[in-house]
């Protein structure tokens, strides 16, 4: 039996033009500045979200410790929810490696933080505190069940930042299902921000790589912190060649798995004792709960799935009863309908 992968859309696997296209990529030294791939893939990625210049990096998790070690110094502080990855899932890194600490507010179910929470998070010039420089928003906001934000909130985010003399990052892994959701150019969704990383791999993909775009000046300095994160590659152009089929093509397709993700929320709202919030569906990744009551466990529901039907489904840390399910390029819709079948069999 096939496997059908909901854990997430990192699982997705390259497309057979990506593999062509890696093995008859030009390359070159690209710690030298001479991969004519990876600088045609920077180059394009900065174009395409209106900013100045790119830096491949290897994973979003990179992307994102790289913007915030160079927006910030040692003992400075960032502003960010407490859901954010940058926060929960990438080992305290700002503080481990950068001495910078972070300042927590709360997401709403929106996936913004409330304006007069980032500012009154913002500190004063005063010898007990720590300085404000950064506020990092998420794009969509991943652990909330994948929710885009807005331009229009996004530039107030970005007037609050000017205001007070702070940087704006926005760690957009999944930027383009954001574009997509909210049928806004991605340029607009990050006109405000300093700095954007976003993810090729996840459902855009690509083997491996991120890229994080900016200023010259900005991407000047974020080359160093790459280097000194050991991040600084040779003739990676043959990962940014699968990059560019990823941001021209890749991009270009999202609501298909929006609306994949849309039946497999729908059929998953019919069956009993499983509830989905159907109006959270947004881009191509939700929740659904298992009701205490019902016959089995999520954990059990889990362990049968993929026993019985080699179908895997994603769990939530600290929410036993949630499970998450993921749609991407290699989700068919006759893969969500086997999806449902096998899920309604083992629920009744
Ligand atoms: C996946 C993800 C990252 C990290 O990307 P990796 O390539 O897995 O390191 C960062 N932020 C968000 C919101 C993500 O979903």
């Amino acid at each position: 039996m096939e496997t059908i992968d909901l854990r997430s859309d990192t699982v997705s696997w390259p497309l057979p033009e990506m593999r062509e296209a890696m093995a008859n990529a030009p390359v070159g030294d690209d710690v030298y500045g001479e991969d004519p791939t990876i600088n045609q893939l920077q180059q394009e990625a900065a174009d395409m979200l209106g900013k100045e210049a790119g830096l491949f990096v290897s994973s979003g998790t990179q992307g994102n410790i790289v913007a915030a070690l160079t927006h910030c110094g040692r003992g400075d502080e960032m502003i960010l929810a407490r859901e954010a990855h940058m926060f929960r899932y990438e080992q305290g890194a700002s503080a481990a490696l950068g001495g910078i600490q972070p300042n927590i507010l709360d997401v709403q179910p929106d996936g913004t933080l409330r304006l007069d929470a980032i500012k009154r998070a913002i500190r004063g010039d005063d010898q007990h505190f720590p300085r404000t420089k950064l506020i990092c928003l998420e794009n969509t906001q991943g652990t909330i069940g994948g929710i885009p934000i807005t331009a229009e909130y996004t530039n107030e985010v970005g007037a609050i930042a000017r205001e007070n003399g702070l940087k704006l990052h926005i760690d957009g892994a999944r930027l383009f299902n954001a574009a997509t959701a909210l049928d806004t150019p991605v340029n607009e969704l990050v006109a405000a921000a300093d700095s954007v990383s976003f993810c090729l791999s996840k459902g855009l993909c690509a083997p491996v790589g991120s890229v994080l775009v900016g200023s010259k000046a900005f991407i000047h300095e974020a080359h160093r912190t790459r280097k000194i994160l050991g991040g600084g590659m040779r003739q990676a152009g043959i990962l940014a060649a699968a990059g560019l089929i990823a941001l021209r093509k890749m991009t270009k397709r999202l609501h298909e798995d929006h609306a994949n993700a849309c039946s497999l929320a729908e059929g998953i709202a019919e069956i009993p004792h499983l509830s989905v919030d159907l109006s959270r569906v947004k881009t191509n990744m939700f929740f659904f709960d298992v009701a205490d009551n019902a016959p089995i466990t999520a954990d059990e529901l889990r362990a049968r799935l993929k026993a019985e039907y080699n179908l895997l489904i994603g769990g939530f840390y600290g929410m036993p009863n949630r499970v998450r399910l993921v749609t991407h390029y290699w989700i068919t819709p006759e893969k969500v309908d086997a999806a449902l079948s096998a899920i309604r069999e083992v629920m009744s």
